[in-house]
């Protein structure tokens, strides 16, 4: 009988990088780490200028052009941005962003934005940020993005418009 050599089992301690403060737990799979998940949440982001102070000075300050737009609301923690809530506006970023203030006064305190060059591509974006951040299981928002009545645009990261 030919010795077997003992295969020994990986440690899955191994598989698991250390993690910054702050950042959630990726998601395992049994003890499968799934790099792709880690590296997505990670690099996640909203590519938009801010954090802000949302009151209606600051938002008047930063937001000066009449325009479609992209944000997200949350608040600030040891220097990070936390997003709770992402939005957009097909027309008027700058009024949208306005409407929020004083609304969920100890969760939404600032709030990042981004100009869009048009609804479609603020639509897009709005899509991107929501499903990046982990959609209606993470973020406050209760729905998928709502593409505007008569257009058949659909969402580029899932087939919710299919
Ligand atoms: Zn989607």
């Amino acid at each position: 009988m030919p010795k077997v050599k003992p295969v020994l089992p990986l440690p899955t301690f191994l598989l698991v990088p250390p993690l910054p403060p702050g950042l959630s737990f990726p998601r395992l799979v049994g003890q499968i780490f799934d790099w792709g998940e880690f590296l997505k949440g990670e690099m996640a982001t909203l590519s938009m200028d801010g954090p802000y102070e949302l009151t209606t000075e600051k938002v008047d300050e930063v937001v000066t052009r009449k325009s479609p737009g992209n944000y997200g609301l949350g608040y600030t923690q040891n220097n990070t941005f936390y997003v709770c809530y992402v939005g957009r506006s097909d027309d008027d970023i700058n009024e949208r962003l306005k409407q929020w203030v004083g609304k969920n006064l100890n969760r939404y305190t600032h709030f990042k934005f981004s100009y869009a060059t048009s609804p479609k591509m603020a639509f897009e974006k709005e899509c991107r940020n929501y499903h990046d951040f982990g959609g209606k299981d993470k973020l406050d928002n209760k729905y998928h993005p709502q593409r505007p009545n008569g257009t058949n645009w659909k969402c580029p990261v899932c087939n919710i418009y299919d």
